[in-house]
């Protein structure tokens, strides 16, 4: 354990925010923001609740940067860009089974990322509204079939970028940090999203039938 504690920290020792908590090896549960943009302006926000945190198993919560050029995380490219490939080597050596990426964005993009349409056209689901501006889904596909195992909790959440209120973040991340795997998280935040877990499902059946599961291809570089 404190290999990886000195991993992360050689990896990301110039991070924004980091917090590594374990006091056993299993599970593993990384939760990252500030991947591109300014989006860990307000991604930290909401790291920053978790300072103290104490879950089963291992935590590691990285707000990578501040500011940096734009390149989603839809794109190949970002996992070429110096955020994305420390991304890449924190996941294959921590390989967490709980997994959540927090992102930021501004209410004007709101309909694209919750546009059928327009998501499925870029290969991937839509997000959707928990409350108050929270979006959940998928993280990207090609990071999601070749980093993770089918039963590995992975989520994107999306943070209106001004809000104050966190506490819907907040209490996704606690769900998150609480369940060891998939099938515990999605059962947990379906007691108080029942309707927008079922349909988070949904989509996730219908992208794994599209992307095909391409194991460790990333790790191969
Ligand atoms: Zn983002």
């Amino acid at each position: 354990m404190e290999l990886i504690k000195d991993f992360l920290l050689s990896e990301v020792g110039d991070a924004q925010f980091f917090l590594y908590s374990g006091n056993s090896p299993e599970p593993r549960k990384l939760i990252v923001g500030g991947l591109h943009g300014s989006e860990g302006k307000t991604t930290v926000k909401l790291l920053r609740k978790f300072i103290s945190v104490k879950a089963e198993g291992t935590v590691a919560m990285i707000n990578f940067t501040q500011r940096v050029k734009y390149v989603s995380t839809l794109n190949k490219k970002f996992y070429g860009t110096k955020v994305g490939a420390k991304l890449i080597r924190v996941i294959a050596v921590f390989k967490p089974s709980v997994y959540v990426e927090l992102h930021s964005y501004s209410t004007k993009n709101y309909n694209k990322l919750v546009d059928p349409g327009i998501r499925w056209m870029k290969g991937v689901p839509p997000l959707v509204e928990l409350e108050k501006g929270f979006l959940l889904g998928s993280v990207s596909p090609p990071l999601r079939f070749s980093m993770f195992n089918l039963d590995d909790f992975c989520a994107a959440l999306e943070i209106p970028r001004k809000t104050n209120d966190m506490k819907v973040g907040e209490w996704i991340v606690e769900q998150a940090l609480k369940s060891r795997d998939r099938e515990e998280a999605f059962q947990r935040i379906s007691e108080r999203y029942p309707e927008q877990m079922h349909k988070l499902n949904k989509y996730f059946i219908e992208l794994s039938k599209k992307t095909p599961y391409f194991s460790g291809e990333m790790n191969r570089g």
